[in-house]
């Protein structure tokens, strides 16, 4: 059955309940897998109709009966939609689709990215994003008191954000492919005989392109088999060079913090004088799980994580601050959601699926479907060349 589990778990050093994660930035912090595994209720996975009967009206039934029978008015009573959310589509879920905020076309998203409290205290988006609101449980007490209103039980209005689609199925010879493109307000349809597909494993996986038909299970298949990896920079500038303790070892471009008991978020630095023309600048390396932990820090406080690392490195030397830094944010970037594919067990078969069209109208290309040069930009051009030379 699917349950949280009541004791702490480790979470990058720390002990974590599920309750923390209830508490504040329950999306993002429910992003994190081991977060998900533990606790499935709070990530508002468990979406299951139950499997044994229960009492509606003083008698025993199962979500069967409320399936059978008149589904849409069974579902206003609440011991059926608590019971039933599959067969009443009551599930807990962010709207995947635009909404309206202030005449603007919103995406949850966009609620997500900043001010997510001010931004939920609008309706329409606490309507749409319960999930990244953390509004669920509200949400079910307003079901419960207006059983017999016309409330929506299912996610609301939605539009298309990206559509790869056509008028008959996709796989039938003479079908066009149609591409909607609606990012915030724009909304543009574009006929095309066959369409190139070149986005990242990241947005595939995250589920952001609305497939009409569906992707067929093969292709999901591969997509939801293979891995997509964070790697995450902070690039550092120093207009006085020479006051920072490594423009000593300007030949050695990598600098690795041994100390595998070191705690700190980065043990791997690139110093580019050399190679860069001369520019005072050194970039500090972090990936895997302590990549996904860095993107919750804001950029001050990963600097000071840098800072540690590079103390740490030369803990005699005063090291000044930079006078300008930038991190990166891979899994949070919308038109990425991570870096590149990172190996698995079955790859060579996946991204080989992942690169096979469906029906020969819908193409795919990029780095994740090739087995020999994916998470590289040659993997990227390569597949690219290939697939154009397939539709011409
Ligand atoms: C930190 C880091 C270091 C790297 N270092 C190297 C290296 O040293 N050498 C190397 O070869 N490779 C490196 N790579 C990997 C390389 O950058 C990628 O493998 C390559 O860019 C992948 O190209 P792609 O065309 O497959 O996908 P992407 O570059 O991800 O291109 C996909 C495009 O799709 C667009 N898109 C996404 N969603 C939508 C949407 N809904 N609608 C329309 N467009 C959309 C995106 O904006 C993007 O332009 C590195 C990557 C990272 C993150």
């Amino acid at each position: 059955m699917c349950k949280d589990i009541r004791e702490k778990f480790p979470l990058f050093g720390d002990m974590k309940q599920c309750e923390w994660v209830k508490k504040d930035d329950t999306y993002e912090r429910c992003k994190i897998p081991i977060v998900s595994k533990n606790c499935p209720v709070t990530c508002h996975l468990c979406c299951e109709d139950v499997k044994g009967d229960f009492l509606v009206d003083e008698e025993m039934k199962q979500c069967k009966w409320a399936r059978k029978n008149s589904t849409d008015q069974l579902c206003m009573k609440p011991d059926v939609w608590k019971n039933c959310p599959v067969t009443c589509h009551s599930c807990c879920e962010d709207a995947r689709d635009t909404f309206s905020v202030d005449g603007e076309m919103k995406k949850c998203k966009w609620a997500r990215q900043k001010n997510t409290k001010q931004r939920c205290a609008i309706s329409n988006v606490s309507d749409n994003c319960p999930v990244t609101c953390n509004t669920c449980d509200e949400r079910s007490l307003d079901i419960e008191k207006n059983t017999t209103s016309s409330l929506p039980l299912s996610s609301p209005s939605k539009s298309p954000s990206i559509v790869a689609s056509s008028d008959t199925p996709i796989d039938t010879p003479s079908s066009t492919s149609s591409l909607y493109s609606s990012r915030e307000t724009e909304v543009k349809a574009i006929q095309a005989k066959k369409v190139i597909l070149t986005v990242s494993l990241g947005v595939l996986k995250d589920e952001s392109i609305i497939f009409k038909p569906k992707l067929p299970k093969w292709k999901r298949d591969a997509i939801d088999n293979m891995n997509f990896g964070v790697l995450n920079k902070c690039i550092m500038y120093w207009r006085k060079w020479k006051y920072v303790p490594w423009s000593k070892y300007n030949d050695e471009v990598w600098y690795t913090l041994i100390d595998n008991n070191s705690d700190v978020l980065f043990k791997q630095f690139f110093n580019g004088y050399k190679t860069n023309g001369s520019k005072q600048i050194l970039t500090a390396f972090v990936g895997g799980s302590d990549a996904i932990a860095m993107e919750y820090k804001d950029d001050s406080a990963i600097k000071d994580e840098v800072m540690l690392s590079l103390k740490s490195m030369f803990p005699d030397v005063n090291i000044p601050e930079p006078d300008e830094f930038k991190v990166t944010r891979w899994l949070d970037n919308e038109n990425f959601k991570g870096s590149y594919t990172t190996p698995t067990s079955n790859m060579r078969t996946d991204s080989t699926t992942l690169g096979k069209s469906i029906g020969g109208k819908l193409y795919f290309a990029g780095e994740a479907t090739t087995s020999d040069w994916y998470g590289t930009t040659s993997g990227a051009y390569l597949t690219g060349k290939q697939v154009a030379n397939e539709v011409l």
